[in-house]
């Protein structure tokens, strides 16, 4: 069967990954969270002091890039890729809120932006994988042959997130979450470069009131309709 690129953009926190793992695992794709990516420069950034009184020291992040290698491994225990930054695995330091907090700055920056397109591209170069993200549809793979754009209502969405915190014994209160989905979904739609907006093309699915395995069965359906028109 040919094999095709999958594109899923979307608000934060409204189920992208949940959406694009289960997909790419019941089809053989591969699967890659993009925000995480954006998530390791920003703990880069963190712990080595290049963010100060919330400005980012550009300059030293432009040089440092070039240092930072960001790549997936699957876990053995839990059958997903752990986002690794140089040769550390950083996937629940990268999910504090904390990197929620200051990524949308770091995401906005454009020479940030254009290594981490180069290396999703790259990624992607094969097909046969589906990427989430805010500009996966538009920007990183245009020619996509599905794009879906995945919204719900910010209060929703900040419901899931806690949860999702609180089931892996983080600390989190629900009104700081919601201020700060809210202040992401800002940020990532009026930023310069790449900003977050449906493709054209792309296919709106609002899950607010759909349960994961709905929403499971949508997808499936809409890829059977492109690899078997
Ligand atoms: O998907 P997630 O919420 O983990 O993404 C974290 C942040 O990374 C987003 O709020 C956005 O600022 C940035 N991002 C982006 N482009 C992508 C994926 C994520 O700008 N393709």
């Amino acid at each position: 069967m040919k094999k095709i690129t999958i594109a899923i953009d979307g608000f934060s926190s409204c189920g992208k990954s949940t959406m694009a793992k289960s997909l790419a695992k019941e089809i053989g794709y591969i699967y890659i969270d993009s925000g995480a990516m954006y998530r390791a420069v920003t703990l880069y950034c963190i712990e080595n002091g290049l963010i100060e009184d919330g400005e980012i020291r550009t300059e030293i992040l432009k040089e440092d890039l070039k240092r930072i290698n960001i790549s997936f491994k699957i876990n053995a225990e839990t059958g997903q890729p752990d986002t690794y930054l140089n040769a550390e695995n950083v996937e629940n330091k990268i999910r504090t809120m904390l990197v929620s907090s200051m990524v949308s700055q770091v995401s906005a920056l454009d020479f940030v932006r254009s290594a981490m397109v180069e290396q999703q591209q790259k990624m992607g170069k094969e097909k046969g994988i589906v990427m989430d993200g805010r500009d996966i549809g538009t920007t990183v793979f245009p020619d996509a042959e599905l794009k879906i754009f995945v919204t719900a209502s910010a209060e929703v969405r900040a419901q899931r997130r806690f949860d999702e915190l609180k089931s892996k014994g983080q600390e989190a209160s629900y009104d700081e979450i919601l201020h700060n989905v809210k202040q992401r979904d800002y940020l990532d739609q009026n930023r310069e470069v790449s900003p977050l907006r449906q493709a054209s093309d792309a296919i709106l699915l609002d899950n607010s009131t759909l349960t994961i395995e709905e929403q499971k069965a949508w997808l499936i359906n809409q890829f059977n309709r492109v690899v078997n028109p």
